[in-house]
């Protein structure tokens, strides 16, 4: 079945020949995508896209049990075919072979169909149950130096500059898994490992360059499915940083755009205005949020244009994919408000279709509570929206906690300013879904922002972990890894995990070159997270907190059983507190332990909160 050109008679008009042998060259396929898919979904349609020159003319048929081609797609580029296709639930397991003619050619596509891991469908996501560690696998530990640098992908490793590659890669994260989960975090979220051939700075991973493809410089896919493996093997779920919004300029679309309207725009760089109130905001022109959402975030990385329904298929399925292939626990979802809103939901929803348990996290970076509580699941908007998001980025609390911390007490700041804030969680169904970080690879390090004082910092480490919320830790925080403050300082927010490459004279694995004030300060953290794990009380437990006195704040987290009190005392000096005014839900003389030392004491009416401290005591009703 190759060119006809020779069938062709020579008294054909020169229209006819040309005609005829550029419509008849037999199709090369470049990409099919997804590259694969399963039997046994929830949904049962699926959209392959397929690139080869000239392909949109071509006629496809397919003769398989089970599975029936119910159409197809063409754009205003011939060079690409979208093949609609119905999988019925007892279609079994095997090879697809989708003829598809070109003239009088006919190519064929064969096409894998899996079959699905046990359980797939119910696997568990990540909750308040949970403590999150994020990671950059550029840079916390390098397992495998020779993958360092890659043919084709540009942009060498270069460890002196904070913008190069630095060599971490899917190996390191490997390597120490044992000691994530021996410091009591439960689920890992690495930025995103997909492939960044990105002339510069690709190391941040948040400009895909191929959708399917894990980059080389961290490992294969087949690495990465083993990584999130072995993390499960050790108690440890993992979450996929996944950004549907946008991609790299330097993606292989971008050689071929596969419609007009493929990205944001008309495929031309149009900067996006930031104004993510838009998207709520009861008076906000339309023209302004189209501006939001349809604009680029940056001219390296070109704007999805989710309202064409091929693009959005084609990110809904990607997604889909990767839970399926890697079996994931979840998605960090990167701005998500920038996203077209209506598409963004139908996205999160057929995910949650697919696995109705999965943890979903957007990423919504604002201090303003009706912004981000639009997004979070179980309420309807003013406007009528009715997000699926099962949870969103705090960026809110995590504000108000660093300046609470940072200011001096008086009737409207510090811990005041703290205690007022909880007060929007009126604004959302499931606070404790909302995830609350002390900082991420987009933040100054938190004991920089709280000027390198380890009880600050501890105090906001234990809010974090003890609030009513899903906890998020930064990876570094451990060992009180510092950084610039100053807000755009992105890549110096991403220094190396001591320890992670051969040759660190510190070692935050082993403990060796480690300061005492580290030590302590990772002992300490270990014990608290450590702690957490077991606590249906924190995980699942209510909440009610006391207005601030005197430089301390408290707040219990209770259930029908158990007890959990956090004093947080900002004062130079030890500090009365009275219990008695706690009684709604503290016993009176109880017996309680300090979760931290283990220490068993019995409680008077008064505590004396330690100078300058947190204390975490716990009791059970009798
Ligand atoms: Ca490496």
């Amino acid at each position: 079945m190759k060119s006809l050109t020779s069938r062709c008679a020579a008294a054909l008009a020169c229209f006819c020949l040309t005609t005829l042998s550029a419509w008849s060259d037999p199709l090369t396929i470049n990409r099919v995508e997804p590259p694969h898919w399963w039997v046994g979904m929830q949904a049962q349609q699926l959209e392959l896209m397929v690139h080869a020159p000239g392909i949109a003319r071509a006629r496809a048929t397919l003769q398989y049990p089970g599975v029936t081609l119910l159409g197809k797609q063409v754009s205003d580029n011939p060079n690409y075919l979208w093949l609609q296709l119905r999988i019925q639930a007892h279609a079994q397991p095997g090879e697809l072979k989708i003829a598809l003619q070109h003239g009088q050619d006919t190519t064929v596509l064969r096409y894998k169909l899996e079959r699905r891991d046990k359980g797939s469908a119910e696997r568990e996501g990540f909750t308040s149950a949970d403590v999150v560690l994020n990671l950059m696998p550029d840079r916390f530990a390098n397992g495998d130096p020779s993958n360092d640098n890659q043919a084709g992908l540009g942009d060498p490793a270069n460890r002196p500059s904070l913008q190069g590659r630095h060599g971490g890669d899917i190996a390191g994260i490997v390597q120490h898994l044992d000691h994530i989960a021996a410091m009591g975090y439960t689920a890992v979220w690495p930025t995103p490992l997909i492939e960044n051939k990105q002339p510069a700075q690709s190391y941040h991973g948040y400009a895909s360059t191929d959708n399917y493809r894990i980059d080389p410089r961290y490992g294969s896919n087949e690495d990465y499915r083993r990584m999130v493996q072995l993390a499960r093997q050790k108690g440890l779920k993992v979450i996929q940083d996944t950004v549907p919004n946008h991609i790299g300029d330097h993606h292989w679309w971008m050689r071929d755009l596969p419609a007009s309207d493929w990205l944001s725009n008309r495929n031309t760089y149009t900067p996006t205005n930031h104004a993510r109130t838009t998207v709520s905001d009861p008076y906000a022109s339309a023209a302004d949020r189209q501006a939001f959402t349809g604009g680029w975030f940056a001219t390296s990385m070109p704007d999805m244009n989710a309202r064409n329904p091929r693009v959005a298929n084609y990110l809904i399925q990607n997604a889909i994919w990767w839970a399926e292939y890697a079996g994931i626990a979840g998605f960090r979802v990167d701005t998500y408000g920038y996203s077209d809103a209506a598409f963004i939901n139908t996205w999160t929803n057929r995910i949650r279709q697919e696995y109705p348990r999965l943890g979903i996290v957007g990423e919504e970076w604002t201090d303003n509570p009706a912004v981000q509580s639009y997004w979070a699941r179980g309420r309807t908007q003013a406007n009528g929206y009715r997000s699926h998001l099962p949870s969103v980025m705090d960026f809110v609390l995590q504000g108000q906690l660093l300046k609470a911390l940072n200011e001096p007490e008086s009737w409207n700041t510090g811990f005041r300013r703290l205690y007022e804030s909880l007060a929007n969680d009126q604004l959302v169904a499931h606070p404790q879904d909302l995830m609350l970080f002390d900082g991420n690879h987009d933040t100054p390090r938190l004991f920089s922002v709280l000027n390198e004082d380890p009880a600050l910092t501890r105090m906001a480490l234990a809010y974090v972990l003890t609030m009513k919320r899903t906890p998020q830790l930064y990876y570094g925080t451990e060992v009180l890894m510092t950084s610039p403050k100053k807000h755009d300082d992105f890549d110096a927010f991403r220094a190396d995990f001591p320890g992670g490459w051969a040759g660190d004279t510190v070692n935050a694995f082993t403990g060796q070159g480690l300061t005492a004030l580290q030590k302590d300060h990772q002992n300490w953290l270990r014990q608290l997270l450590n702690w957490r794990k077991t606590q249906g009380v924190i995980h699942h437990g209510k909440l009610m907190h006391f207005v601030p006195e005197n430089g301390t704040y408290v707040m219990v987290r209770y259930n029908d059983t158990q007890r959990v009190m956090v004093v947080f005392n900002k004062n130079p000096s030890d500090t009365p507190v009275q219990l008695g005014r706690f009684s709604e839900v503290w016993p009176a003389s109880a017996q309680a332990t300090d979760v931290i030392s283990g220490k068993g004491m019995q409680l008077g009416s008064v505590f004396q909160a330690p100078a300058r401290s947190v204390t975490i005591l716990q009791t059970t009703l009798r």
